[in-house]
This record gives C-alpha cells, sequence and structure tokens, in this order.
C-alpha cells in the first residue's frame, strides 16, 4: 500500500511493547516525528516495512489506522474513492458484512485518533 502510516502515541507505545522495545527505542527506529504528527518511516513509495510475505508483522499492535481500515471518512463518504481503493486493496467487499452504522462508528474513531486529518 501506499503512502504513509501514521501512528496516535497510544499506537506507538503499544507497537514499541509488542516488539519488546521502549517507546523510545521504537521511535528512534521507526518513526518520523513532527510538530502535529508521527509516522512510520518509509521511503516515498515503498511498502510500510512490517509488511512479510505472511502480512503485517506487527499485527496485534498495529497502528489505528490500519486497524480501522478501510473504514475511513473519506472512503465511507466518497463512492468514486471507495471503488478506487477497491481496485488495488484485495480485502475490500471481502470477509464480514459490516453494518453502516458500526462502519460509521469506525470512521468517527479516526476522526477521533487523527484530529489534524479530519
Ligand atoms: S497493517 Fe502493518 S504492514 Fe500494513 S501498513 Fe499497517 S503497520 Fe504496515
Amino acid at each position: 500500500m501506499e503512502g504513509f502510516v501514521y501512528l496516535t502515541e497510544e499506537d506507538l507505545i503499544k507497537a514499541a511493547k509488542f516488539l519488546n522495545q521502549t517507546p523510545e527505542e521504537f521511535e528512534k527506529l521507526y518513526v518520523y516525528r513532527t510538530r502535529h504528527q508521527r509516522r512510520l518511516r518509509k521511503p516515498r513509495g515503498s511498502q510500510c516495512g512490517f509488511l512479510t510475505e505472511t502480512g503485517c508483522s506487527i499485527h496485534p499492535a498495529k497502528p489505528t489506522q490500519c486497524r480501522l481500515f478501510p473504514w475511513w471518512p473519506h472512503l465511507l463518504e466518497s463512492r468514486k474513492e471507495w471503488e478506487k481503493t477497491a481496485k488495488w486493496c484485495p480485502g475490500i467487499g471481502q470477509g464480514e458484512l459490516v453494518q453502516i452504522g458500526e462502519a460509521h462508528e469506525r470512521a468517527e474513531e479516526m476522526k477521533t485518533a487523527y484530529p489534524n486529518f479530519f
């Protein structure tokens, strides 16, 4: 997946704990921090460094935006964006049916977790 993976402070702490690191160690190795946000370090256009052949290597502690994908506000609000995303994400349209109310609750969680983006 292209694009950046943003973390909340809680995401950073949780992922560090999962890898048996301190938040400071994790941040030094994997996080790029600006004044308003934190994201996983990766060269533009490359895959996330935690992606392996068998999936996400930090799955139980993956960042909020990964956990809530594809229930992101701009995807729920635009059919065109949803269909565009479904073209590259093989998981969309698969799995359990999610009720629209629940989808919107997840989108709200995204807005709360990343207030600078929405
Ligand atoms: S789910 Fe895991 S591998 Fe995928 S972008 Fe998020 S942290 Fe990276």
